[in-house]
């Protein structure tokens, strides 16, 4: 699946786009040259027969409830009659916030190093809480896709690790920079693919032998694989379904790296993901966890990425899967 580079837009950035997107018509516009390559595509029955375009003044009773004339593109299927537009089927649809705001947060998201936070979102965006906590949560949605329902192969290094379980009280004086709270410790395990650098993610409920076992049989072909571990006993019934092998490290004896085996890159990833946690989220709960954690994996897997390609990898997950697209082309 591609997507088309806009006019001009083979960079993208904040001032690129502020340039570029003024109104909301410029911002439905520059979605669909992203999505479109400038040929619309019926989302209901992938027709990509000729259009129409009602604009908002051939549908002149088609005001919002504020007055306004709608500036929202919608278009008609010549084959199958129904209208759509850009944001069908994504996870953009039927959403109140502009186009536009959407497109900055976007690009916000994936140029900044630790993420965005609600309260960030909302003053820059003038948003409610409540709205611009939801559009975060419904990108982190769309990046939980991505390959994750491709078996991992290769080398895998598996770790585990304690967030969250600060007490509310300490942060209390921050209240309003508060999204979440933690009220314990969760424990999350992590599976990063030494080759490829791709990192998953989620919440167990404990690190016993048989919770890893299953959480690791989800997501990785076993018997094309290796695995890397720390010695914990949890990974040693597992670790022989490996057909390439199981080596582990033995942190108790202060060896954390011997020849190529180490778990060195969950430990990076547990550092940034805590980092993070503290200076952005401070909090985040148990149920939304998950949520941040496909971020956090998205952002580790896309780190070798520039921040235009890591758009692009975006916004072809926020539009889904099921919708048919024209190839790649570049201007
Ligand atoms: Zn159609």
């Amino acid at each position: 699946m591609g997507l088309a580079y806009p006019r001009g837009m083979e960079r993208i950035s904040i001032p690129a786009l502020g340039k570029r997107v003024q109104s909301e018509a410029d911002a439905y516009e520059f979605m669909e040259e992203m999505r479109w390559a400038g040929q619309p595509v019926c989302p209901h029955c992938g027709s990509v027969r000729e259009h129409y375009f009602l604009t908002p003044k051939a549908e002149a009773g088609r005001a919002t409830r504020r007055g306004k004339v709608s500036e929202r593109r919608v278009w008609k299927c010549a084959a199958c009659r129904r209208q759509f537009s850009v944001l069908t089927g994504t996870v953009m649809h039927s959403s109140k916030i502009p186009v536009k705001t959407w497109l900055f947060v976007i690009v916000e998201i994936c140029s900044s190093k630790n993420g965005v936070s609600a309260r960030e979102i909302q003053r820059k965006y003038e948003l409610t809480p409540k709205t611009a906590w939801h559009m975060l949560h419904r990108l982190r949605e769309a990046m939980k896709r991505g390959d994750a329902f491709q078996p991992m192969t290769g080398t895998i290094v598996a770790d585990e690790a304690y967030i969250g379980g600060q007490s509310r009280r300490k942060y209390g004086h921050l209240r309003a920079d508060i999204e979440h709270i933690v009220p314990a410790k969760a424990v999350v395990f992590t599976l990063i693919n030494a080759e490829s650098g791709e990192a998953r993610s989620k919440v167990v409920p404990n690190v016993k032998g048989d919770t890893l076992w299953s959480a690791i049989r989800a997501q990785v072909d076993m018997p094309n694989s290796r695995l890397m571990t720390d010695e914990s006993m949890s990974y040693r019934g597992v670790g022989r379904e490996f057909g390439l092998g199981h080596d582990s490290v033995t942190h108790n004896l202060g060896e954390y790296v011997r020849g190529d085996v180490s778990t060195n890159r969950a430990e990076n990833y547990f550092g940034q993901l805590k980092r993070s946690i503290d200076g952005t989220f401070h909090k985040v709960s148990h149920e939304h966890l998950d949520r941040y954690l496909a971020e956090f994996d998205f952002r580790y897997s896309t780190r070798k990425l520039t921040d235009t390609q890591r758009v692009y990898r975006l916004m072809g997950q926020v539009a889904g899967r099921r919708l048919a697209y024209r190839p790649l082309t570049n201007p």
